[in-house]
Formats: C-alpha cells, sequence, structure tokens
C-alpha cells in the first residue's frame, strides 16, 4: 500500500478537532466469489469528522461497498498506488472500530429473533452480537449508555416490547440506538428509509436532522436525493464503482449533475434547503 500526503487532524472553524476518519487512494474493491466485480474503481476520498456526507448513486453504483470498507468488512485491493485508512491507520481491529464507527445497514433488520426484547437489541451491541444470549451479562455503564441511545432515539416507551411486534419504522430507530450505543465519533446508515412508510420515513428524516444539529457527524447513504436533510452540506456521487462527483450539496443536486448520475433526464428545485426531483428534460 502506498503513503497518503494528507494531514488527518485538523481545527475547525469553530475551535473543535476535525479528524479525518476515511482516506481513500486509488481504491479498487473487487466482489464475487471469483472476485470478478468492480464494485469501487479507482476511489479517492477523504471523509472528516464534523463534516456529514450524502453518498448518492443508483443501485449498484457501490455505495454499500463503500460502508463496507468502514466497518473493515471489505478489503481494498493491494497495490502500490492505493491507500486505506480509518483514523489514520492502515491496520485496525474491528473491535475499535466499532467504538468509533457506528453503523446500519439494510440487511441488520431482519437478522434479530422477533421475541428478542427491544431493549436487548440496543445492549447486543456491547458484545458485537444481533441479540442478546443468556450467558451475556451487562454492566451499569453499558445499560446507561444504552439507555442514553435509547433517549437519544426518542423510542423508551419501547424498550420492554418484543422486536417482532414494532412496526418498521420503530425497528429502525433501535438499530440506530443500537448503533449510538457505544456514542460514537461518526454514524453511517445505509438507506434508511428503506420499507418506511412516508410518515415513518419524515420522521426519521427528522431525526437525523437532530442528531446532526447535537453534533454527530453522520454518512447518510441513499439513493435519492430527496432524503437528503439542508444540514447535509457535501455529497459524493457514484456511478459504476467512480467518484463521478464531490462537493457542495447546492453545486451537484442539480437537474444536470443529476441526470448524468442517473442516465436519464431529470428536473431538481430547491425548496427549503431540499432537492426534490422528478422525471422529465
Ligand atoms: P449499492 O449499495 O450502490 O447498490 P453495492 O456496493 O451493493 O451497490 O454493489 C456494487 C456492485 O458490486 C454491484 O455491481 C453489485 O452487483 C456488486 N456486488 C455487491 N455485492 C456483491 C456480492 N456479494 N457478490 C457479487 N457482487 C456483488
Ligand atoms: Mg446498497
Amino acid at each position: 500500500m502506498g503513503f497518503c500526503l494528507v494531514s488527518r487532524i485538523e481545527t475547525d472553524g469553530n475551535g473543535g478537532v476535525s479528524e479525518i476518519f476515511l482516506e481513500l487512494e486509488q481504491v479498487n474493491v473487487w466482489r464475487g466469489e471469483g472476485a470478478e466485480v468492480a464494485a469501487l474503481a479507482d476511489v479517492t476520498l477523504s471523509l472528516r469528522t464534523g463534516e456529514s456526507v450524502a453518498v448518492l448513486g443508483p443501485n449498484g453504483s457501490g455505495k454499500s461497498t463503500l460502508l463496507k470498507l468502514l466497518t473493515g468488512a471489505l478489503r481494498p485491493e493491494v497495490r502500490d498506488e492505493s491507500c486505506c485508512r480509518l483514523f489514520g491507520e492502515e491496520r485496525w481491529s474491528i473491535d475499535d472500530l466499532r467504538h468509533r464507527i457506528g453503523v446500519v445497514m439494510p440487511e441488520e433488520v431482519a437478522r434479530f429473533d422477533p421475541e428478542e426484547e427491544a431493549f436487548d437489541v440496543v445492549l447486543s451491541a456491547f458484545r458485537g452480537a444481533y441479540g442478546r444470549t443468556r450467558e451475556m451479562r451487562f454492566s451499569r455503564k453499558e445499560r446507561v449508555a444504552a439507555s442514553r441511545a435509547v433517549d437519544r432515539m426518542g423510542i423508551r416507551d419501547l424498550i420492554g416490547r418484543e422486536y417482532g411486534a414494532l412496526s418498521s419504522g420503530e425497528r429502525r430507530r433501535f438499530l440506530i440506538a443500537r448503533a449510538l450505543a457505544h456514542d460514537p465519533e461518526v454514524l453511517v446508515l445505509d438507506e434508511p428509509s428503506t420499507a418506511l412508510d412516508f410518515a415513518a420515513a419524515t420522521e426519521l428524516g427528522s431525526t437525523l436532522r437532530e442528531l446532526i444539529r447535537s453534533g454527530h457527524t453522520l454518512v447518510l447513504v441513499t439513493h435519492d436525493p430527496g432524503e437528503i436533510p439542508p444540514e447535509i452540506e457535501r455529497v459524493v456521487m457514484l456511478r459504476e464503482g467512480k467518484v463521478l462527483a464531490d462537493g457542495p450539496s447546492r453545486k451537484l443536486l442539480r437537474s444536470d449533475r443529476l441526470s448524468d448520475l442517473y442516465g436519464l433526464p431529470l428536473r431538481a428545485r430547491w425548496s427549503r434547503g431540499w432537492c426534490e426531483v422528478r422525471a422529465g428534460g
């Protein structure tokens, strides 16, 4: 692997410290049994704490693959010109990463036993598990931290319910609480509105805005520009495994750029900080 010439820790304009948590240089990721799919090709990108970002692109463009680099679930192809660092390190333990980056992937929703008590879904974060086994014991500190995450997501009333009895919106909230349990520096959500009805998706959108406003760094992965809240000022556009554009939302969420990204004529209109998109030239 090569050497990344990037200064990792800087002070932001408000006197806070911001740190690069993902540094990619010319990264390729191959997927499939025989590693025959170039899911990411020559990707150079850096993401820092204190700056929430939306990763936008059509299905199959490599968004989830990018997130799996962040969780350590996938590794890039090893080549001289490539570099992949998480929090400045080329080597890290998945356990350490779990404390620093909270992730919710869409496939996780179905991983829990429907009879699991909802609060145990959150607690199980501390064992890197999907649900609690009888052997698991949790400290007071862990319970307090899980409880704090529950409050942040506004789901205290539901903690005694069975996971299977929750609505899809409520389940999503429990998964986000689980990702927040470690109080991570970065929260990463992959297509968080999948399978939510309009009301649940709108409510979730408000919660995400509050999380950003209260100082969380959010990486929001979505195929829908209309889901990107006004608080997210940077967009990374992915197409066919490549970074098509990376810059301010106001500049990139426009008709010409979005038409190019999705390969069909789209009309974008801004309203109160949101981008509304419809088909048509
Ligand atoms: P997105 O999240 O943007 O929809 P993904 O990162 O899931 O895209 O996928 C990127 C590319 O990698 C796609 O072409 C997809 O078909 C391929 N891919 C993803 N996962 C696998 C897998 N387990 N085996 C083979 N190909 C895969
Ligand atoms: Mg995906």
